[in-house]
C-alpha cells in the first residue's frame, strides 16, 4: 500500500464492542484477565502496552517500512533509550551537528557510561579514523538541525556494515513521506513525533521503529516498558489522528519551503540559504537520490550579521517567533541563543519552520520586512 493509505488506515480500526469507526481512547491503566489467567484483550497494564499505543505502532512501523515500532513520550525520550539500550562502555559516533537536545543528553548523562565523538560523518575518512573496536554505533540526522546538511545514509550504513555496526538515523525532519532510511540499510530509526507526526504543536511523543526484530529491539522494547517514558493513551490517539494527515500535510510543507527557499535566495540582503531542494545546496544531488521530498525545513543567513537577524525576526508578522517545528504554522528562530554557549551556529542564522499558510502571504510578510 502506498503512504497515504497507510497513515489512514493502519492506525485506527472500528472497534470491535461499540463498532465505533475512529479508535476508542482507553485511558484504564489495567485490564481484566479471564478465568484461567490470561489476558484476552491483549494487554495487562498500560506502561507495558495500551491499546492506543499499539495502533499509534502500528501506522510508525509501516509509514518507515519496519518490522516494529516504539513510542515514547518525546523524542529525547526514545534517543534515551537507545543510549540506555547499548552495553556500558560502548564508543558511540555521532554527526558533529546532532540535535542539539540530544548532543547534551550525551555529555551529560552518558559521560560516565559510554564514550562518543562528535564528527563530520559525511567525510567517509574522517568517518573511518574514529571507527575502533569497541565501536557500536553510529548517529546520523540528516538534514540536519539547523544546518540542513545532508548525509549519504548509504555511505554511511556500507561502512558501518563493514565493522559490524549499528546505524541509526534522526528522521524528524525529512519524516518517512521524504525519506526512509531503513530501505537505505540503517537499523533503526528515530523521530521526535513532537513534530511532523503531532503536526499541531500541541503534544510531545518520540519513536524509534526497528528494521528486524533482534536481540537489540528485546532490549530498547525493555527500556520502553521498565523505563516507562512511554506516551498517554490520549497522547497516542491525537498522534494517530494527526498522522491520518501527514502525507498531504508533508506536500504542503515541501511546496511551501521550495518557493520560500527560491525567493530567499534571489534577494540581495541574504548571504545564503540551507535547504536541500536548491541546486545550490552542497549536497544536492545526494539528496535528490535518497529523498522523495526535501522537507519543510529551511534556514538562512543574513548580510547584515546578528543585529539584522534580530531586526528581521522581531519584523515578522505572520511567522512566530519560538523553537520546535513541523506544525502548521510558520515558526522563525534565532538558533544560537536556543542551543547555549557551546552553539556552532552562526549568529546571522535564522531556521524557519515553513507552514502551510499560503506561499504568496509568507513571502509578502518577509517583502515587507526585508524592504
Ligand atoms: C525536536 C527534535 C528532537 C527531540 O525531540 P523532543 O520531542 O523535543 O524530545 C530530536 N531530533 C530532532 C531533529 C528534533 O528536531
Amino acid at each position: 500500500m502506498k503512504i497515504e493509505t497507510i497513515a489512514i488506515h493502519a492506525g485506527n480500526h472500528v472497534d470491535e464492542s461499540s463498532r465505533a469507526v475512529i479508535q476508542p481512547i482507553v485511558v484504564s491503566t489495567t485490564f481484566e484477565r479471564a478465568i484461567d489467567g490470561s489476558f484476552p484483550g491483549g494487554h495487562i497494564y498500560s506502561r507495558a502496552s495500551n491499546p492506543n499505543r499499539t495502533l499509534l505502532e502500528n501506522v510508525l512501523a509501516k509509514l518507515e517500512g519496519g518490522a516494529d515500532a516504539a513510542s515514547f513520550s518525546s523524542g529525547n525520550a526514545a534517543g534515551m533509550s537507545v543510549f540506555q539500550s547499548l552495553p556500558v562502555g560502548t564508543h558511540v559516533i555521532a554527526t558533529d551537528d546532532m540535535y542539539h537536545g540530544l548532543r547534551n543528553q550525551l555529555k551529560l548523562l552518558f559521560a560516565d557510561k559510554l564514550t562518543f565523538d562528535f564528527i563530520d560523518v559525511n567525510n567517509p575518512e574522517i568517518l573511518q579514523s574514529h571507527i575502533k573496536p569497541g565501536t557500536g554505533l553510529i548517529w546520523i540526522e540528516t538534514p540536519s538541525n539547523p544546518l540542513l546538511k545532508v548525509t549519504d545514509i548509504k555511505k554511511v550504513v556500507a561502512i558501518a556494515r563493514k565493522h559490524g555496526i549499528k546505524v541509526v538515523c534522526d528522521n524528524t525532519f525529512a519524516t518517512p513521506v521524504c525519506q526512509q532510511p531503513l530501505a537505505l540499510g540503517t537499523d533503526l530509526v528515530m523521530h521526535s513525533a513532537t513534530k511532523y507526526f503531532g503536526g499541531h504543536s500541541d503534544l510531545m511523543g518520540g519513536a524509534l521503529i526497528t528494521a528486524k526484530m533482534d536481540e537489540w529491539w528485546e532490549k530498547i522494547r525493555i527500556v520502553q516498558g521498565y523505563g516507562g517514558a512511554v506516551p498517554s493513551p490520549m497522547d497516542c490517539y491525537m498522534l494517530a489522528r494527526s498522522i491520518k494527515t501527514l502525507p498531504y500535510r508533508i506536500r504542503g510543507h515541501v511546496h511551501n519551503a521550495q518557493l520560500l527557499a527560491e525567493y530567499l535566495e534571489q534577494h540581495p540582503k541574504i548571504e545564503q540559504v540551507m535547504y536541500p531542494g536548491l541546486s545550490s545546496h552542497p549536497q544536492h544531488a545526494i539528496a535528490k537520490e535518497q529523498m522523495s521530498g526535501f522537507g519543510g525545513m529551511l534556514s538562512f543567513t543574513l548580510k547584515g550579521g546578528e543585529a539584522e537577524a534580530r531586526r528581521v525576526i522581531n519584523g515578522l508578522k505572520l511567522f512566530t517567533r519560538a523553537t520546535s517545528l513541523g506544525g502548521v504554522e510558520s515558526l522563525i528562530e534565532h538558533r544560537a541563543t536556543v542551543e547555549g554557549p557551546d552553539t556552532k551556529t552562526p549568529f546571522n542564522l535564522l531556521r524557519v519552520s515553513v507552514g502551510l499558510e499560503h506561499i504568496d502571504d509568507l513571502i509578502a510578510d518577509l517583502e515587507q520586512v526585508l524592504a
